[in-house]
């Protein structure tokens, strides 16, 4: 008893300290909406980082999950899963893929997307090719080979020899794509619009010049799709916009709507090395979690959802550009599609990110100075007013220390 009350009185928490929390915890969720165990009311514009994608609380998402769960939650690969089926099926039909293995993250897709490139080469009979051209900015998880893979040397700085394989390029540079492909490449692994570097979309014709270089040299073209997929660019995937198909696709966050739920995505052909017993998995694609994966694309795929996303991701960029025009010495550019949408800032972002949380309106800070507005695509118009009228008291408490600071050093 006495060893209970000590706990309950700890101040320290013992989950070990690799993030940096907000001093906040919420303990219901209403669509975009957040309720504070204190019962403050905030916006969510960042879905869980572009997870919830159908809001929080959702009742077809909360129907699916309990239905499947009073019936079974896990059986392993070893038998047939028909949740896991019919969703691979519906991938596969509204995709570029003809194959789908599920798993229980974003990393772990990539895990499996990189591995699939490289026994593609391998059962091409070419196992000298293992090598990935991957991009600065990028971010493809916290696994030792997706740090690797995303180059960033906070992430890998103390962790052991890095991961080999992966030659980076600065983002959007083709010619430095085409120095780093040697006899070694197998393929290169792209974000088709970057989500932790900052919401930097490519330049024009940068992926289609991507998708050349690989059918030229045989390579691979490997999208990272975890964070733009599943409707949040008022597409299904962000490939779509550029009207170019990889040979492989990683996708996690925004497919299971708050359930952990990835996949890796292949053509037949790019798939051709992955035969039984070549890769695994003891959750991914279980059945409580392919029926959460089930539940989102019925309402993503459902008639008109996309383009609402679409069409309410314009709303938010015009609503944003006045934003801009009132606040030009705070928000210095927009960019993104659909409901992925960047600011990147003068000012501090992570100072504006606290800014705009004192408004109860949640944003999520990026690379590049940015901050990530990334509502649940179900988000109502009404809401993305009130997310700007926020956001507009952030700006003009931002421009107000602008200030103090300007007159402090005068
Ligand atoms: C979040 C993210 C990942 C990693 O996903 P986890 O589920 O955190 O492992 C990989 N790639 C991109 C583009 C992401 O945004």
């Amino acid at each position: 008893m006495a060893d209970q009350a000590n706990h309950s009185v700890s101040t320290e928490s013992s989950l070990l300290p690799t993030y940096a929390r907000a001093p906040v915890a919420f303990e219901r969720g209403e669509g975009a909406w957040l309720i504070a165990t204190d019962g403050a009311r905030y916006l969510d514009f960042g879905a869980g980082i572009a997870v919830c994608s159908l809001g929080h609380s959702h009742p077809h998402m909360i129907n699916a999950l309990t239905e499947q769960a009073q019936k079974l939650w896990h059986v392993s690969n070893l038998f047939q899963i028909p949740q896991a089926e019919r969703l691979a099926k519906r991938l596969v039909e509204s995709t570029f893929a003809d194959f789908v293995f599920f798993t229980n993250s974003g990393a772990e897709a990539l895990e499996g997307a990189i591995k699939t490139a490289r026994k593609y080469q391998a059962a091409s009979g070419r196992p000298e090719k293992f090598r990935l051209v991957t991009f600065e900015g990028a971010f493809h998880g916290r696994t030792l080979a997706t740090i690797a893979a995303g180059g960033n040397p906070k992430y890998i700085e103390g962790f052991g020899p890095k991961v080999e394989g992966f030659d980076q390029a600065p983002w959007g540079d083709l010619e430095a794509v085409r120095s780093l492909i040697g006899p070694a490449t197998a393929g290169i692994l792209v974000e088709p619009i970057q989500g932790e570097g900052g919401v930097r979309v490519p330049p024009p014709g940068f992926l289609r010049a991507l998708r050349n270089l690989c059918d030229e040299h045989a390579l691979m073209l490997v999208f990272d799709e975890v964070q733009s997929g599943v409707g949040r660019t008022g597409k299904f995937f962000a490939y779509e916009i550029y009207g170019v198909t990889p040979d492989i696709m990683a996708i996690a966050k925004g497919i299971g709507g708050g359930f952990p739920l990835g996949a890796f995505l292949t053509t037949r052909e790019a798939g051709k090395g992955m035969v039984v017993g070549s890769h695994g998995t003891t959750f991914g694609g279980n059945p409580l979690a392919t029926a959460c994966g089930n539940a989102v694309l019925d309402v993503v795929l459902s008639e008109g959802f996309i383009g609402e996303v679409s069409r309410k991701g314009l709303l938010l960029r015009q609503r944003l550009a006045r934003l801009q025009d009132a606040h030009p010495k705070v928000i210095a550019e927009i960019r993104g599609e659909g409901l992925f949408i960047g600011l990147r800032l003068h000012t501090s972002n992570s100072e504006f990110t606290v800014l705009a949380r004192d408004h109860h309106m949640l944003v999520i800070p990026a690379l590049d100075n940015v901050v990530r507005l990334l509502p649940a695509l179900t988000v109502t118009d009404q809401e993305i007013d009130e997310a700007v009228i926020r956001l507009d008291c952030a700006c003009v408490e931002a421009e107000r220390r602008l200030e103090t600071a300007e007159n402090a050093s005068s």
